[in-house]
C-alpha cells in the first residue's frame, strides 16, 4: 500500500516543521513555496543557519521530502486537489490525502499621507532587503510603527550603517508594565535586551507615544511628520515635528495571508481586539475541513517559536489522523508540543494585544490619499462611493474597483476592512473574511491558466 501523501504549502518555519515531523513518521511529503529557497520570512538570507527549525537543518534531516521551490498554489479546484505554478511546467494538478496550510503573513499595510511615494517599505520588506540583498531604503531612516519587530527591523538596517530613528505607537509605560511577563520566558527576555543593547551603541534613538502622520517629498521621500498620540492613537494637535529622512519603514504589525484558506473554505474567525482574522482551528490544528491542517502566522500572529512549535504539531495530527500512529504514541509526542506552545503563548498573546493597531490608524488618511494603489482608488473616492451603498467591503469594491488590480486586494483589503468598521461601523460576519478571493490566488501567465498540463 502506498504511503498517504502530505502536502505542505509555505515552506517557512511552520511548513518546514510540519513536513519533518509528518516524514519522520512515514507519510510522503510534499513542500512548496514560491520562493527560491525555503526558509520563509525569518529564515530569508539565513540559508546556511544551523538553528533549530532552520533550512540548513530541515535538509540534512529530510532529504525524503519532495520540495517544489519557486512553485504557487493558484487554485484549490476540488476536494483533494491543488492547482499548482512554475515557470517550467505551467499549471499542474497536485493531488493530497491531507494539506497542512503554512502560508504565513504580510506586513500590516497602512493608508497614510505619502505613503506610495518611492522610498517609503513596509518594515518586514526592509527587513527583507537589508537581510537578503543587502540593500537599504535610504541612509536617514524613520522605522515606525508598533511592536518588538520595529527594533529587528532597526538593528538590521543600522547594522548597515543607516541613521535609523524608530517611532513606536504604542506608549513606553506599556512595554514597562509588560516586562513580568517577558520575564517569564528567557528566550524573548534575552533577545529583547540584545536589541537594546545594540540600538543604543548605535545611538538609535527611539520615541515612543509617536506616529507618522504624513511622508512628504517630490519624486521620492525627503521628509515625514511625526506627531504625538493619545491612547487610541489620535494625533494630538499642535505636536507636530518634521524630520528629513530619505526613507520610511511602516510596521504595523502583520496579517495572515488566508487566500488559501478562503479558497479551501475553512472557518476564518476575525479577533476584534487585535483586528486580526485567522484560521479556525481546533486544539490540535485541525481546520473546520477534514483531512485539513494549518500551522504558524495563519492561525494567528505568533512569532516564530510558536510557527516551529505548531508546525510540528500539525504534522503529528496529519500523521494520526492518516493512521500511521497509535493514540498512545500521539498523546506521548503530542505532549511536549503542547507543554512547548502553553510556554510561548502567553507572551505572544500579550505582545499581540499591547501593540494592536488603535482607531486612530483608519484615520490618517486625507481625501487624496491612495488606499487602494493598483487601481488608484482614493479616500474621497471610497467616501463617495458609501454615499449611496451600504458600508461594506463589497460595495466599495464594487463602486470603485478597489482590490480589482493587480494583487487583487492583498494589499489594500485589510486596511479598507479595518477602515470601515473604524470610520463606518462596518460589522464583520462571524465565520467568515468579507473579501471574496478568486482564481488563480496570484497572477499567472493567461496561457499556462487557460490551457492547464494534465499531471
Ligand atoms: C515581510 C516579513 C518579514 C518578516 N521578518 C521577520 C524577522 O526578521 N524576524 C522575525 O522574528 N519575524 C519576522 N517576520 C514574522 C514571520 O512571519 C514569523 O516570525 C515566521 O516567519 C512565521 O513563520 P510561518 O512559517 O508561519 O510563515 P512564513 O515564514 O511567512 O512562511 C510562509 C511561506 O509560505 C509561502 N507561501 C505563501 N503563500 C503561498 C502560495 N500560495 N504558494 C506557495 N507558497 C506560498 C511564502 O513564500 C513563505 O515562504 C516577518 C514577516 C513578514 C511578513
Amino acid at each position: 500500500m502506498s504511503k498517504p501523501h502530505l502536502v505542505v504549502v509555505g515552506g517557512g518555519p511552520a511548513g518546514m516543521a510540519a513536513a519533518g515531523q509528518a516524514a519522520c513518521f512515514g507519510m510522503a511529503v510534499t513542500v512548496l513555496d514560491e520562493s527560491a529557497a525555503l526558509g520563509g520570512q525569518y529564515f530569508r538570507g539565513r540559508q546556511d543557519s544551523k538553528m533549530d527549525g532552520s533550512p540548513g537543518r530541515f535538509l540534512d534531516a529530510h532529504n525524503e521530502v519532495e520540495v517544489l521551490l519557486e512553485t504557487l498554489v493558484v487554485d484549490a479546484p476540488m476536494d483533494g486537489q491543488l492547482s499548482i505554478w512554475n515557470e517550467a511546467r505551467g499549471v499542474l494538478a497536485l493531488p493530497y490525502d491531507a494539506l497542512i496550510i503554512a502560508t504565513g503573513a504580510y506586513d500590516r499595510p497602512v493608508a497614510l499621507p505619502g505613503w506610495t511615494l518611492p522610498g517609503v517599505f513596509t518594515a518586514g520588506g526592509a527587513s527583507t532587503l537589508a537581510k537578503a540583498y543587502g540593500v537599504t531604503p535610504g541612509h536617514r531612516l524613520l522605522v515606525a510603527g508598533s511592536g518588538p519587530f520595529l527594533l529587528s527591523v532597526a538593528d538590521d538596517l543600522s547594522i548597515k550603517g543607516c541613521q535609523v530613528e524608530v517611532i513606536e505607537a504604542t506608549p513606553l509605560s506599556t512595554s514597562i508594565r509588560g516586562l513580568p511577563i517577558i520575564a517569564r520566558d528567557p528566550e524573548i527576555m534575552r533577545q529583547t535586551l540584545g536589541f537594546l543593547t545594540r540600538l543604543s551603541a548605535r545611538r538609535v534613538r527611539r520615541r515612543y507615544g509617536h506616529i507618522v502622520t504624513s511622508i512628504h517629498g517630490q519624486d521620492r521621500v525627503e521628509a515625514a511628520t511625526i506627531q504625538k498620540v493619545d491612547d487610541e492613537w489620535r494625533p494630538v494637535p499642535s505636536s507636530e515635528k518634521t524630520i528629513a529622512v530619505d526613507g520610511v519603514c511602516l510596521g504595523f504589525g502583520f496579517v495572515p495571508q488566508l487566500e488559501l484558506a478562503q479558497a479551501l473554505e475553512c472557518a476564518i474567525d476575525y479577533d476584534e481586539a487585535a483586528s486580526e482574522f485567522s484560521i479556525r482551528i481546533d486544539d490540535s490544528l485541525r481546520t473546520s475541513r477534514p483531512r485539513i491542517y494549518a500551522a504558524g502566522e495563519v492561525t494567528g500572529i505568533g512569532g516564530v517559536r510558536g510557527a516551529l512549535a505548531e508546525g510540528q504539531l500539525a504534522g503529528l495530527t496529519s500523521v494520526y489522523d492518516a493512521g500511521l500512529i497509535n493514540s498512545e504514541t500521539y498523546t506521548i509526542e503530542r505532549k511536549h508540543m503542547v507543554a512547548r506552545l502553553a510556554h510561548i503563548r502567553p507572551v505572544a498573546n500579550w505582545l499581540r494585544q499591547a501593540y494592536r493597531p488603535r482607531s486612530g490608524l483608519w484615520s490618517l488618511a486625507e481625501s487624496t490619499t491612495m488606499l487602494c494603489r493598483c487601481e488608484d482608488v482614493t479616500l474621497a473616492t471610497a467616501e463617495a462611493a458609501l454615499a449611496n451603498n451600504p458600508p461594506t467591503p463589497y460595495a466599495v469594491k464594487t463602486a470603485t474597483r478597489a482590490g480589482m488590480g493587480l494583487c487583487q486586494g492583498r494589499i489594500c483589503s485589510p486596511y479598507l476592512i479595518e477602515w470601515l468598521r473604524a470610520r463606518h461601523n462596518y460589522r464583520i460576519p462571524r465565520g467568515d473574511r468579507p473579501w471574496r478571493i478568486r482564481p488563480p490566488l496570484r497572477p499567472v501567465p493567461l496561457g499556462d491558466w487557460l490551457a492547464p498540463e494534465v499531471a
